[in-house]
């Protein structure tokens, strides 16, 4: 039930002391290709992750978190509180791309800064490389970081099963014409990628950095930037590179997890998330700091051991498979967001915007997005979720155009409305509550729940097309 945003406010205030808080310093950590089922306590049987698990049991975990199928438009989902093709970052970017984020879509540094954040993003990027598309152009104050994936690198890693390989060449040498790199004409030869940049706010601090040192220095970087800021509100963001491949596990932990590199990987996470939460609490800010974790996709399954794994999720990384699209998403703030609830509420990360916004008593950006206000539901001041629907998209490849340039077509590829999931191509009708792994197609049973769902879709993507806003150029 939507509570009003007075009440809301009030609501907030409502402590001991009476006293107004500040808004709270939000330390926003996501893991990149992290699948649902790699937490201990999303039922991992092989991967540790104990600092995790803790911050599970004195926040809310959700058990049905939306995020995208693919890292950029992951990131742009979150950044920006809309689905991505409504502002047609819908792909993943290349190095050297042409394009990237519009300067005119409001990120949540932006929108952070009007309540005067300290703002810091530490991570991958990828929504464009070149210098405009860049965090500190897009409301972050400092930025460490690479500008794109791990991967994109002279380095890089083969996939061991390749699948429809000419197809992926072909669209890949497309995209690049458009956006970015367009290396030899080949797939992934040695050369297919330019060096890669460990970036210090806009500039190259160094190229093909050591990346088993990564996860530590990102870390580090954190630490520093609350003790530096911890008298104002501050936000991190910190996108972490791994578990994308190709894995690199820090000296300490490499060797250690039963689960392999994969598992070691996911363990030095788990560490640095640890770090985080005792320098917050050392700071004596754990009262006043949301700190959430979550991941942009679900698992490269490609990628065999090395990729993670979805657990009863059906599908992985690219695919509108549950498994490609839920992922883990923990929220912790003592005192403030309840604590030990797991919730199969169903919630996503466009919808982190409009939260944080009622947490900082921010204001929205005046064009139209997607996200709705968790908020409420967070602190125990509404039962239920305010979203109850998803809508699914394509992965990029689908729906780009021969001369490379994403197509006009919005590729509405799945619908989900409480429990039902309709597959739109195929007419597949799950009912997620009953049935997690998508296994027993009910379409014939209910056929005026996959009716109902299609007009939903039909008339959602209708409105989007209508909306859509441009990439920026440069
Ligand atoms: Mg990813």
């Amino acid at each position: 039930m939507p509570i009003s945003r007075r009440a809301f406010l009030a609501s907030l205030t409502a402590t001991a002391t009476a006293q107004p808080i500040r808004p709270p310093n939000i330390i926003l950590i996501m893991a990149d290709d992290m699948g649902w089922g790699d937490l201990s306590c999303q039922g991992s049987p092989d991967i540790r992750t104990p600092h995790i698990d803790r911050m599970a049991a004195e926040g809310t975990r959700f058990t049905h978190f939306y995020a995208q199928p693919l890292c950029g438009p992951s990131r742009a989902a979150l950044m920006t509180g809309c689905y991505p093709v409504r502002n047609s970052l819908m792909f993943n970017h290349l190095p050297k791309a042409r394009t990237g984020i519009h300067p005119n879509e409001m990120t949540m540094p932006e929108m952070l800064k009007q309540k005067g954040y300290a703002t810091m993003a530490i991570g991958k990027w990828h929504l464009g490389d070149a210098p405009p598309f860049l965090p500190t152009k897009h409301g972050f104050d400092r930025w460490f970081g690479l500008p794109y994936s791990n991967d994109m690198w002279p380095f890089h890693p083969k996939i061991v099963k390749p699948a429809r390989e000419a197809q992926q060449g072909d669209i890949a040498r497309a995209r690049a014409k458009f956006t970015g790199y367009d290396g030899q004409g080949q797939v992934y030869p040695p050369d297919w990628f330019p060096d890669l940049p460990l970036m210090r706010d806009g500039d190259v601090a160094e190229l093909n950095p050591e990346q088993n040192q990564l996860t530590e220095r990102y870390t580090r970087e954190a630490l520093n930037f609350i003790t530096a800021n911890k008298a104002r509100p501050f936000f991190i963001y910190l996108a972490h590179t791994m578990p994308h491949v190709p894995l690199f596990p820090g000296k300490n932990f490499e060797g250690k997890s039963p689960r392999g590199r994969y598992g070691d990987v996911i363990e030095e996470l788990d560490a640095s998330v640890g770090a985080i939460l005792e320098h917050v609490r050392k700071q004596a800010l754990d009262n006043e700091t949301l700190v959430i974790f979550t991941s942009d996709n679900g698992p490269w399954a490609p990628y065999g051991i090395d990729a993670g794994s979805a657990g009863p999720l059906r599908g992985a990384k690219g695919s509108h498979w549950e498994g490609g699209i839920r992922v883990p998403f923990i929220a912790r703030w003592p005192g403030r967001v309840r604590r030990g609830v797991v919730t199969n509420e169903i919630a996503a990360s466009i919808d982190l915007l409009s939260t944080f916004a009622a947490f900082a008593d921010a204001h929205l950006p005046a064009h139209k997005i997607d996200g709705l206000n968790l908020a409420p539901f967070l602190i125990g001041a509404a039962a239920k979720s305010p979203r109850d629907d998803f809508f699914y998209y394509a992965a990029p490849a689908q729906y780009l155009a021969a001369d490379g340039r994403p197509a006009n077509q919005r590729n509405l590829v799945a619908v989900r409305s409480g429990p039902w999931k309709l597959h739109v191509a195929t007419g597949e009708l799950y009912n997620l509550r009953e049935d997690t792994g998508e296994q027993k197609n009910v379409a014939a049973k209910y056929p005026q729940h996959a009716a109902r769902l299609r007009a939903m879709g039909e008339r959602f993507n209708a409105a989007i097309v209508e909306e859509v806003r441009p990439l920026g150029h440069l």
